[in-house]
């Protein structure tokens, strides 16, 4: 029986590359997805065409609730979550500090947060040997602005990132000895939606000769070592956090 592997926010980007090679290494890959019902699907079928299994779970993943019945509604589909991959997060419009609402750093914290560590929870709750699970792994997308800050930027989005790299460090030590392996990634300026997002598309080429190797990262780099991280090639690693971002 094929391993089940949900990853939030996969209908594009860092995730839908992630959930494309993990299909391919032999995962059957839950894709969730909040709003882009059709881009999801199109993950789901690609996924398909390849001869894997794959299906499409809406639910915001900054909600409680949403991300309880998300759980559930994987392991009615495919019986048994053995892996999870903390990808669903968002940047915020470049601004400096001293013009943040309150509401913008709840909303920041809410989904960058306090979902992964729900949706680590969840995971742990049926993953855990100590709950009679068997084991599993979790892999968190951080960011290499959680080490540089982002100054001027979205020192919000930085701190999150900082969060979810103690997260990984916390609970890796946590569940290290109940069959659960916890890891992160730390990817750089990477070519994604989610530059616009925070109202500058053009970001990654403007601070590309930043970037020792200077250029961008494409998500499918980023995805290669999220994979791996879920491998059994990495067996020993437990709150690793590796960065893939062209030594920025
Ligand atoms: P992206 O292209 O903007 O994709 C974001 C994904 O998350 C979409 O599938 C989106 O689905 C989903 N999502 C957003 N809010 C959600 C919510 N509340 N609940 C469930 N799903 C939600 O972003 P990306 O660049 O691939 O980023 C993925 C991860 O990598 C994020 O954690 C990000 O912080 C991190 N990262 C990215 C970069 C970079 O340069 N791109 C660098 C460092 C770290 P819908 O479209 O349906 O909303």
């Amino acid at each position: 029986m094929s391993q089940t592997l949900l990853i939030t926010g996969a209908s594009r980007g860092i995730g839908a590359a992630t959930a494309l090679q993990a299909a391919s290494a032999g995962w059957q890959v839950a894709v969730n997805y909040r709003q882009d019902e059709a881009a999801a699907q199109q993950v789901v079928a690609a996924i398909r065409a390849q001869g894997g299994a794959a299906a499409a779970f809406p639910a915001d993943v900054s909600d409680e609730a949403q991300i309880i019945q998300l759980f559930a509604a994987v392991a009615a589909r495919f019986g048994r979550i053995d892996g999870l991959v903390n990808n669903a997060g968002a940047t915020a419009p470049l601004a400096r500090l001293d013009s943040f609402s309150a509401e913008r750093i709840q909303r920041m914290l809410l989904l960058n947060v306090a979902g992964p560590m729900l949706c680590c929870r969840e995971a742990v709750r049926r993953m855990s040997t100590r709950h009679g699970g068997r084991g599993g792994i979790i892999v968190n997308v951080s960011s290499a602005a959680s080490r540089l800050g982002a100054a001027g930027e979205y020192i919000d989005y930085a701190a999150s990132k900082g969060a979810i790299d103690t997260l990984t460090l916390g609970l890796a030590r946590e569940v290290a000895g109940e069959g659960i392996r916890v890891n992160a990634v730390r990817p750089g300026l990477i070519e994604t939606g989610i530059h616009a997002i925070s109202g500058e598309p053009g970001r990654v080429a403007r601070l590309s000769s930043s970037v020792p190797m200077q250029r961008g990262g494409q998500p499918q780099e980023v995805a290669a070592a999220i994979v791996w991280l879920l491998s059994d090639a990495a067996s020993f690693c437990t709150g690793s956090i590796l960065d893939v971002s062209g030594g920025r």
